[in-house]
């Protein structure tokens, strides 16, 4: 089964945020809340590149706070597929590299 359905979380959007090349280069930012991680590797299963889990406990392990393109969906249904609430993400922009933090 699995009807692609693509239920837009669209919270409240930020205008301008257009891939506009030359430009902010806007991201989607993964994080994990160790707390309710209950270990169930769903999300492990899901995007393999971007969640692991911990020999230990099986809780997750962040691989890469920011998913890419190509890896977004993954990280949605992860997030949507936990059981336990664990994983949020949200836009950020992405600075030039070179500008470091404010
Ligand atoms: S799917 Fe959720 S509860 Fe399961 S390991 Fe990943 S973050 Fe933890």
């Amino acid at each position: 089964m699995g009807h692609g359905q693509s239920q837009s979380h669209a919270h409240d959007g930020h205008p301008g945020a257009a891939a506009d090349p030359g430009g902010p280069r806007v991201a989607l930012r993964i994080a994990v809340d160790l707390e309710r991680c209950c270990g169930s590797g769903m999300c492990a299963l899901t995007a393999p590149g971007v969640f692991d889990q911990r020999d230990s406990d099986g809780r997750v392990v962040l691989l890469e706070q920011f998913a890419s393109k190509n890896m977004e969906d993954s990280v949605k249904l992860a997030s949507e597929n936990c059981p336990c609430a664990a994983i949020s993400f949200g836009d950020v922009v992405l600075r030039e590299q070179g500008e470091g933090r404010e």
